[in-house]
């Protein structure tokens, strides 16, 4: 199965309303374990990189690292560009072959927002790119993008208007998640996506999924929410498989061996997400 259009992933989702997992990646080890993992359950899956890793890995070592791995996988799979509000580094991600990108104009104003969106959608099309859009700023950081602030929530006519006016293919609308670990329990606001998806049945996308109960992730994949991102779950799984594997054995010295053991741990929290959200044997 070659890499697929993320519409191809996305529209099934959406009207079948089960979840499709976005999982982050940073590294080699971790891309190849959740493709493993979306192998073993027969799951499409979503891969995506944050803008810090696009930079920290360039663009040309990562689309070789990703078609050299993706190309290999029997079960379909996509590449987005998470949060970027960087127009050069979308323009460099669809140059090099991203599948969709996520132009975060969160913190312009809305109205130019819009008009630089619509740029973004006129170019990923010249690519057979997708584009997701957000107005409101998702609250925490994420990979040096965003604020601690919780950031101003418009009424929904203004998330109607924009994805009206864009033509975008997703949309992330704020609904009381946050990047990160919750502190507190979150105040969420799932009606927001059924307004929106009422008027504009495109594919919702669920930021700041990490420590939703499983009844909330139920929900809100039922009334839209077809792209549910997985960031920091898979960050913590990454580094504590570190942490721990070195508690057990702190004198090993085979590289080999710490990389299998993360491998794995990469590979379970990826498995658990496809089981929560229901894309499990929907390669087919
Ligand atoms: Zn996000």
């Amino acid at each position: 199965m070659p890499v697929v259009p993320m519409r191809e992933i996305l529209d099934r989702a959406f009207a079948e309303r089960y979840g499709v997992a976005a999982i982050n990646i940073v590294d080699d080890l971790s891309l190849e374990a959740v493709l493993a993992a979306a192998t073993e359950l027969e799951a499409p899956l979503i891969v995506q990189t944050s803008l810090k890793t696009v930079k920290s890995l360039g663009t040309g070592p990562l689309m070789a690292i990703w078609r050299a791995r993706a190309d290999a996988t029997p079960v379909p799979v996509t590449l987005h560009l998470d949060h970027c509000p960087d127009r050069e580094w979308i323009t460099r991600c669809l140059d090099a072959g991203w599948n969709s990108v996520l132009f975060d104009g969160s913190e312009l104003d809305v109205a130019e927002n819009t008009r630089q969106t619509i740029e973004v959608v006129a170019e990923a099309g010249r690519h057979g790119a997708q584009v997701e859009g957000e107005i409101e700023s998702v609250t925490g950081v994420e990979d040096d993008v965003g604020s601690d602030e919780a950031g101003a929530v418009h009424p929904t006519d203004v998330s109607r208007e924009f994805i009206a006016a864009t033509g975008i293919y997703s949309f992330a609308p704020a609904i009381g998640t946050a990047h990160g670990l919750y502190k507190a329990a979150p105040h969420l606001m799932p009606e927001r996506v059924t307004e929106i998806v009422a008027e504009h049945p495109i594919p919702m996308v669920l930021h700041g999924g990490t420590g939703l109960s499983e009844e909330q992730f139920s929900d809100l994949i039922a009334r839209g929410c077809a792209k549910v991102n997985i960031s920091t779950a898979l960050k913590l799984a990454f580094m504590r498989a570190h942490r721990d594997f070195f508690e057990r054995s702190p004198q090993h010295a085979d590289p080999p061996v710490l990389l299998r053991f993360v491998r794995e741990r990469v590979i379970a929290v990826a498995r658990e997400h496809i089981l929560l959200f229901h894309s499990e044997g929907k390669a087919a």
